[in-house]
This record gives C-alpha cells, sequence and structure tokens, in this order.
C-alpha cells in the first residue's frame, strides 16, 4: 500500500523539503553517523579541502538525500543532485563531472543503479580528479586523460552488496543508516508538528511514532493524513482517539503492517507451514516483484521479528504465528 512505502511519492518533493532538517544539530537521532561526518567536515575544511567522498548506505526514507544536502552546506559547498537511473551514458557523467568547481558535491542517489560503463566514468575521477576521454574518430582516435576540480561524491544506496567492489573501494567515508527507535521517531513527529503547526498530544505521538516503521518519510505523511481526519471530523487537534480511527481506516494494524505484509505471513503461516519458502514463490503468491518484497518488505517484518531469513527460504517466527491467533485484534 502506498502510504506506508519508504520510498518518495510523486507530488511529495515540496512537503518533503519544508520538513528538512538543515544542520547537523537539526538532524535527529543517528548520533554515531552524525558525530563521525561531524569531524570528517570540521577537519576537511580546517584544512581547506574537499571532504572524502562519502557513501550513505540503508533502507529508504531514513534521511540519506538529508544528510547529504547537511553535508554540503556545512562544507558551505554547491550541490549538484543526480541518480542512478537518471545517468543513462558515460558522456553524461562526463559532462556533469567536468562542470564542477573545486569543493562541489556531487550526490548521485541509488548509486547501485549506474550503468556500468558510466560507473567507469567515476574511477578516475574519484580517485585522482582525471577523466579519461576519446578524442578523434577510427584510427585516429586516441585516449586523453583531463583534469577536473575537487570535488565530493555523495553517494546513497538502499542495496550496499550490490555495489561494485571498485566503487566501493574509492569511498573514503561509510556510514550505514538504520531505522529510527520508536522515541527518535517521537523526537521526529514532534518537530514535524511545529513546523507544521500541528497540535498534537503525547499519546498520540506515541501511536503514530510506533506505527511508523522507524522511517520517518512515513510519519511525515501519517502525520499529514491524520491531520485531515483531525481537521474534517474533529477539532482540528490529533488526539490518541483521532490518530486510531485514522490509522485503521488507512488499513494500518499496531504492528505498523500494512495489508501486504498481513498477506505474507499469512501465506507463510497458513499455505506454507511456516517455512521455509523461497522469495520467488512468495512473490509468486503475492502477485508482487521480488525486487519489492525484498527491499520494502522484508527489511521491516525481519527488523519487529515477524519473519527470518534463512539460507532456504523465509521462515515465520513464533511472533507471526501469534498475529493470527483467534482473539487478537488488528488495530
Ligand atoms: P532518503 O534519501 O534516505 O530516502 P530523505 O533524506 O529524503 O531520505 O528523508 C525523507 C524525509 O524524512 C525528509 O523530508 C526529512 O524531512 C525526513 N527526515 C529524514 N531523516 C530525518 C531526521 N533525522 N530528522 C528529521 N527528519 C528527517
Amino acid at each position: 500500500m502506498e502510504i506506508l512505502s519508504p520510498k518518495r511519492l510523486e507530488g511529495e518533493d515540496s512537503f518533503e523539503r519544508s520538513l528538512r532538517p538543515r544542520s547537523f544539530s537539526e538532524f535527529i537521532g543517528q548520533k554515531n553517523v552524525v558525530s563521525n561526518l561531524r569531524v570528517y567536515v570540521f577537519a576537511a575544511s580546517k584544512r581547506g579541502e574537499p571532504l572524502d567522498h562519502v557513501l550513505l548506505h540503508g533502507p529508504a526514507g531514513l534521511g540519506k538525500t538529508t544528510l547529504a544536502m547537511i553535508i554540503a552546506r556545512e562544507m558551505g559547498a554547491r550541490i549538484r543532485v543526480t541518480s542512478g537511473p537518471a545517468v543513462e551514458r558515460p558522456g553524461d557523467l562526463a559532462s556533469i563531472l567536468s562542470s564542477l568547481e573545486k569543493g562541489d558535491v556531487l550526490f548521485i542517489d541509488e548509486i547501485h543503479r549506474l550503468h556500468p560503463s558510466v560507473e567507469e566514468v567515476l574511477y578516475p575521477a574519484m580517485e585522482d580528479f582525471s577523466l579519461d576521454i576519446v578524442v578523434g574518430k577510427g584510427t585516429g582516435a586516441r585516449d586523453i586523460r583531463i583534469k577536473i576540480a575537487p570535488f565530493t561524491l555523495i553517494g546513497a544506496t538502499t542495496r550496499f552488496a550490490r555495489l561494485t567492489p571498485p566503487l566501493r573501494s574509492r569511498f573514503g567515508i561509510i556510514e550505514r543508516i538504520d531505522f529510527y527507535p520508536v522515541e527518535e521517531m517521537k523526537a521526529i513527529i514532534e518537530r514535524s508538528c511545529k513546523i507544521l503547526h500541528i497540535e498534537i498530544d503525547e499519546e498520540a505521538k506515541s501511536e503514530i511514532a510506533e506505527r511508523s516503521r522507524g522511517t520517518p518519510r512515513i510519519a511525515n505523511r501519517l502525520l499529514r493524513r491524520i491531520r485531515d481526519f483531525a481537521e474534517v471530523e474533529g477539532n482540528g487537534k490529533i488526539t490518541k482517539e483521532v490518530a486510531l480511527n485514522a490509522l485503521e481506516r488507512l488499513r494500518i494494524d499496531r504492528h505498523g503492517l500494512d495489508e501486504l505484509e498481513r498477506k505474507l505471513l499469512r501465506i507463510l503461516v497458513e499455505d506454507f507451514g511456516g517455512g521455509p519458502v523461497g522469495l520467488k514463490t512468495l512473490a509468486a503468491a503475492l502477485k508482487e516483484e521480488t525486487e519489492t518484497i525484498e527491499e520494502v518488505h522484508e527489511p521491516y517484518l525481519i527488523q519487529k521479528g515477524f519473519l527470518a531469513r534463512t539460507s532456504r527460504g523465509r521462515m515465520a517466527t513464533e511472533k507471526a504465528y501469534k498475529l493470527f491467533s483467534k482473539g487478537v485484534s488488528l488495530f
């Protein structure tokens, strides 16, 4: 279901921008990552050098783009934003790279999706700020190496394992961003409510935090929808009652699971005796793409302890069985 998608949905850009933390001190949580990045940024600034290339990896919606922008801002650098699938040919990347000025940041989202021939352009650029280009045609063609301005590449990926070793090895700084604990989600919700002038009570904050799947993007989206319910069916304030009612109407259960995930667990428990079942079999039973299940649903189900990934396939846990016992309420 779209409402729980950790990926940015169409039309959400300006809403997200308005809620985006603009400095390290505004950024909530990920303490270790932030404190490391602060040190690297401070040290590089002091030396007057561009920051080492940075790779941020972890599930979608947790703040990788936000951190990239904060890094650029704290370095006093300009940032140029693109993504793996958007750079189609080696020449496109070469032209972006040669237009960079000293100290600029180039942010490539979904960097694991760069075409191999495009990726090769990055190697000399990252390593010694140069580009290998071919001049002339046919038998007269020859390779020349040109210099580009020293820059910082910030790559973001949801699939760390998909990165090729040569690309991975060229990042000096690699940081993993993880799901946020409920307490930090509450703080993020509180901050968003302040910015959006939403009145909310403590209990409602907790209920939304519990169901936001440790993902700020989802928390902000839920907040926006629940505000609608509060305005139309209440007096505008988000109380626990308003929040729970809205969440049920949005079909998000008490564990933050959506219909597809409940169905996945039910199939696993009832049709396959708890597993192990291969990913492809599950995907076929759900009529869903394996990639979506692997990238979006499984990480959350595993993190919540409903699903285990074994070498023989996916297995339902004790906790998953309990979901379907009689008398257990979903919402
Ligand atoms: P990603 O690039 O990992 O998919 P984004 O950086 O685009 O995620 O973050 C999604 C949204 O979540 C942003 O609009 C931002 O407002 C919010 N967000 C992410 N991390 C935080 C945080 N630590 N504190 C407050 N808001 C956050």
